[in-house]
């Protein structure tokens, strides 16, 4: 058996006991949701039992990061240096998966109002295997070596939560990693992880654009500029970028979800707003992509006599690319733990993630998996009739909900992933 292998069998001999306190845990942060940048009584919680896990005494715990992150640094030795991350926020969703440990929790959202709140996308699943698996390598620090960072991050929802911690001089506050490492619960058949080198996750880019027009008298068009019609022809013409600019072979999308202008039929208003949300696998059709949005929403400003538009970015979030060496060595860690049947390839996804901020602040090479949450005999039988992705609930439905026995597999992949990279020439 190798030193890795040694060192994955005895820290993880601590699994079982500790089982009943991470299963309370996760029931605890699902009955007690918190929405983006609020989450307070989450982020106390894990202080709380970061400063309370045997054998990690000495670690350095700073709170507050980028209003509400937390982060664990664990010295085992200088070398090699493991940042792994979870996210702890919660979505404005009403729970209706009849748990006995639901949420019922309320929340305030960005424009005041009060919203039901629910872990809908098992970021207290994050939370709960990071915080496990950082309790048994603390317990068994005589079988690794280097310096374990746990990192627990705001607001991946919003978007904003890895770069608010990012903009709060994360990079003064811990080393540099050599290596990061992060996970998600998705629909999947619980024991199984999914692991792929490679973009995972696209880029995601939202655009607000300001069209200007010269408002009048809708029966005298001639005497201004049509901010509606500039509107319509800039929508369809965008829709020719993937089919005209884009190579076959890459993968765009432009999807216009807001387009909004006037007040009255008999009107010709001044502006025109459009909101679009792009995504993208690749920089460089990105980049394209991006200067071909912008050279058409200017050029038919252009034709129809009408001021610069205003075009500005919403939000960005980079691409979620796994590092080629990093997967491969963690995803052969994991074959040797779960076997070849609960390794499965991760297909890549047109959803977004800000997780890569982290690693991209230190130029850290990272790699994100994902583990299986529902049932496993049920999800096999659904996935054979080709009707998994219907019959499952998946992140951000009001029924998503893991199974217990699916935290096991997200404390074991940490620990195999980790103990991966972290020094383990003493087990
Ligand atoms: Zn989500
Ligand atoms: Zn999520």
């Amino acid at each position: 058996m190798t030193a890795d292998r040694q060192a994955v069998t005895q820290v993880l001999s601590g699994l079982a006991e500790i089982r009943p306190w991470y299963q309370d845990l996760y029931r605890h942060l699902h009955a007690n949701p918190e929405l983006s940048m609020a989450e307070y009584a989450t982020a106390e919680r894990i202080a709380t039992e970061l400063r309370n896990t045997p054998g990690a005494d000495d670690a350095e715990i700073t709170t507050g990061i980028g209003n509400t992150g937390v982060t664990a640094v664990l010295r085992n030795g200088d070398e090699p240096c493991v940042l792994i991350r979870a996210d702890m926020d919660a979505l404005p969703v009403r729970e209706a998966t009849g748990l006995g440990y639901a949420s019922t929790a309320t929340g305030t959202s960005p424009d005041g109002s009060s919203v039901p709140v629910m872990h809908a996308c098992g970021h207290d699943s994050h939370v709960t295997c990071q915080l496990a698996a950082y309790r048994l390598l603390a317990a068994h620090r005589d079988t690794w070596s280097g310096t374990l960072i746990a990192l627990f991050q705001p607001a991946e929802e919003a978007f904003d939560g890895a770069q608010t911690m990012a903009d709060d001089n994360l990079a003064d506050r811990i080393p540099k990693p050599d290596v990061a490492l992060a996970q998600h619960v998705l629909p999947g058949a619980a024991g199984t992880v999914m692991i792929s080198p490679g973009p995972i996750m696209a880029a995601c880019d939202d655009m607000f654009i300001t069209v200007h027009g010269k408002g009048g008298h809708g029966s005298a068009p001639h005497e201004t500029v049509d901010p509606v019609v500039l509107t319509a022809a800039i929508v369809m013409r965008l829709q020719t970028i993937v089919s005209r600019e884009v190579d076959p072979n890459d993968v765009a999308v432009i999807t216009v979800g807001r387009m909004e202008a006037g007040t009255k039929n008999n009107i010709i208003p001044d502006t025109a707003e459009i909101e679009l949300t792009v995504r993208t696998y690749d920089e460089r059709v990105r980049t394209r992509t991006l200067d071909a949005i912008h050279r058409v929403v200017r050029a038919e400003a252009l034709a129809s006599g009408a001021p610069e538009p205003e075009i500005r970015f919403l939000s960005r979030l980079p691409l979620t690319t796994n590092d080629p060496a990093v997967t491969e060595q963690v995803r052969q860690a994991f074959t040797a733990h779960f076997g070849e049947d609960r390794t499965r390839p991760k297909e890549r996804e047109a959803g977004s993630e800000d997780f890569g901020i982290i690693p991209d602040l230190f130029g850290t090479p990272y790699c994100y998996w994902c583990f299986g949450a529902h049932d496993p005999a049920g999800w096999y039988a659904a996935e054979a009739a080709g009707t998994a992705g219907s019959d499952f609930p998946d992140c951000h439905s009001p029924y998503f909900a893991p199974l217990l026995d699916a935290l096991d597999t997200g404390v074991e992949a940490m620990v195999v992933a980790a103990l991966a990279w972290l020094g383990t020439d003493r087990a």
